[in-house]
């Protein structure tokens, strides 16, 4: 049996023929290096804390790796009593509670409103 012979134009791989790229080279990349990849809780943690607030805010816990709004506890610090006795001093006596009122004078304790850890702290 005789096999048909293609009777293509031999012009069409001269055409074709310088115009062949080699890809091999276009796509050859080096070999990927391997990255270790080091845990970033150190990172995590200084940066929930510049952007905690003395309001709750968004955050991502460090424990449970949940991205919702902290819960805030206002809780006295040592500003908080210098200021009360300073208040007292001065004669304030029955104003000197004023500080452990006001939220702004106490630390912001933001805790994971989930599984209530520790996310960070604001302190005016
Ligand atoms: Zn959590």
């Amino acid at each position: 049996m005789e096999s048909k012979v293609a009777d293509a134009p031999p012009q069409y791989d001269e055409f074709c023929g310088p115009s062949k790229i080699p890809t091999e080279t276009l796509y050859s990349s080096p070999p990927a290096a391997v990255i270790t990849v080091q845990q970033p809780n150190v990172f995590m943690q200084g940066w929930t804390q510049t952007h905690l607030g003395p309001m709750s805010a968004m955050a991502t816990c460090p424990s449970c790796q949940a991205r919702q709004f902290t819960t805030v506890n206002h809780e006295p610090n040592t500003k908080t009593h210098l200021l009360a006795l300073l208040i007292c001093i001065m004669g304030g006596i029955c104003c000197c509670c004023i500080p452990y009122c006001v939220k702004s004078c106490q630390t912001a304790t933001h805790t994971c409103s989930s599984c209530g850890a520790y996310i960070g702290s604001h302190q005016n």
